[in-house]
């Protein structure tokens, strides 16, 4: 093993060396500014102003007629972006459509899948999740009049951080009729096997989906391969498809023939929908779970950046995600040990996503002294300074950078001026 190098040089060695580097230059970079939160809301880049304007344009163009004609129809939009995404989490093009909102999507799945039948009543997810996740499930519970304090089961952390897969298994018993999980867990970062837990929920016979939105277009997915039920993510974090951008869904082929719990026209079979007919013709894809009018203003900009991901390659893309992470880590624990300083993200590379947790008691204050000079970062209560390099367009320097910035910055005490509260958004 080579001992690390913590130098400035090293870091601009490591950017010489970087064979995605030229996409940086196509994103809209503030100067000054090392952008450190593209896992929260990624950066617009020149193709997706690009594309988002050109579906303006066909809109002043064609008017009404922009459903059918022009280069991009929008009829076919959600379908079209569904098969650019196929390859990002591993599925066939007919798996996958752009449409809703994580938090839609995961009701309108939930809606589909959960069937609580004898004594198989329960939902199962973690005491980790993202929020929303877990507000979607228990009112899909409620909605079938079973208490989401006695029915929605959560996989407890050992740590605070992580979830253990043995753990996650030994939850799955027999009165457990779905389960939702996360790949990527949005606060520390974790990875968690996700071929491991779909065979083990199988072998159960429980259905299980996942919420990629930590790990999608940051860690390559094999959904179809390893049979995953269901998932859904959002687009714009490491998608970069801009706020609000129209999720994404997937649904196993096995599945095709199943009705959606929410059904709307959008869902149709497309030769049919303008039959206008009161039965339910059902698109035999993954189409068939999307609900209304699609929202073309937030798909649009997804054409644009979804090409940066079929130009570089979703195992590129991955590769250089780890090496940064793996850069950060091991500068944190070379520059900030001794800071109060605690990796809250697996070391191994195959358990990580795309960002770094480091926790500190201090946190939210050194967040503000962060941003204040030009770092930015995102805090997650109550002590996770969260930082995502980003493949697409944060180099090896700026994370370099950043580190020096924030052993200034604990050196002087710069914190201490802040209070250690959080905003409204972070
Ligand atoms: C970002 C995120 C969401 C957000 O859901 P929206 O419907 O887009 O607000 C949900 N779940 C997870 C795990 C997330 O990381």
């Amino acid at each position: 093993m080579t001992r690390f190098d913590p130098s400035e040089n090293h870091a601009r060695t490591l950017d010489e060396n970087d064979e995605i580097a030229h996409l940086r230059d196509e994103f809209y970079l503030t100067e000054g500014e090392i952008y450190l939160d593209g896992n929260s809301l990624g950066l617009l880049s020149r193709r997706a102003e690009k594309t988002l304007l050109a579906v303006l344009e066909d809109w002043k163009r064609f008017g009404i007629g922009g459903w059918t004609n022009g280069e991009r129809p929008w009829f076919y939009l959600s379908e079209r972006l569904g098969e650019m995404t196929a390859p990002l989490v591993g599925a066939s093009p007919d798996e996958v459509v752009a449409t809703g909102s994580t938090t839609v999507n995961i009701h309108q799945l939930a809606s589909t899948f959960f069937r609580p039948e004898g004594k198989r009543t329960k939902i199962l997810a973690t005491e980790l999740d993202f929020p929303t996740d877990i507000h979607a499930l228990g009112s899909q519970l409620s909605l079938r009049n079973l208490d989401p304090s006695e029915h929605l089961a959560k996989i407890k952390s050992r740590d605070g951080r992580t979830i253990s897969e043995d753990d996650a298994i030994a939850a799955m018993t027999d009165d457990v009729a779905l389960i939702l999980l996360p790949t990527v867990l949005y606060r520390s970062g974790q990875l968690l096997d996700i071929e491991r837990l779909t065979k083990a929920a199988h072998e159960r016979n429980i259905l299980i989906g996942f919420d990629a939105a930590h790990s999608i277009g940051s860690v390559p997915h094999r959904f179809s391969e390893w049979g995953v039920d269901f998932a859904v993510w959002c687009s714009y974090k490491h998608l970069n498809g801009g706020p609000g951008a129209a999720a994404g869904l997937y649904v196993n082929r096995k599945h095709f023939r199943k009705p959606p719990g929410l059904a709307g026209w959008f869902g149709s079979e497309k030769g049919r929908q303008f039959d206008m007919a009161h039965e339910f013709a059902s698109a035999a894809s993954a189409g068939a779970f999307q609900i209304g009018t699609p929202n073309v203003m937030s798909l649009a900009p997804l054409l644009g950046s979804l090409e940066m991901f079929e130009e570089a390659g979703m195992e590129a893309v991955r590769e250089k995600s780890l090496r940064l992470t793996g850069y950060l880590m091991e500068l944190a624990g070379s520059e900030l040990s001794s800071m109060g300083f605690f990796v809250g993200t697996p070391g191994e590379g195959e358990r990580r996503g795309g960002h770094v947790a480091l926790e500190h008691e201090e946190a939210a204050r050194i967040c503000e002294a962060l941003k204040e000079r030009g770092v930015v970062p995102d805090f997650r209560a109550p002590n996770v300074v969260r930082l995502a390099p980003v493949a697409l367009y944060t180099s090896y320097l700026e994370v370099w950078e950043a580190v020096r910035i924030l052993k200034g910055i604990m050196a002087g005490k710069a914190y201490e001026k802040f209070e250690n509260t959080r905003g409204v958004t972070a």
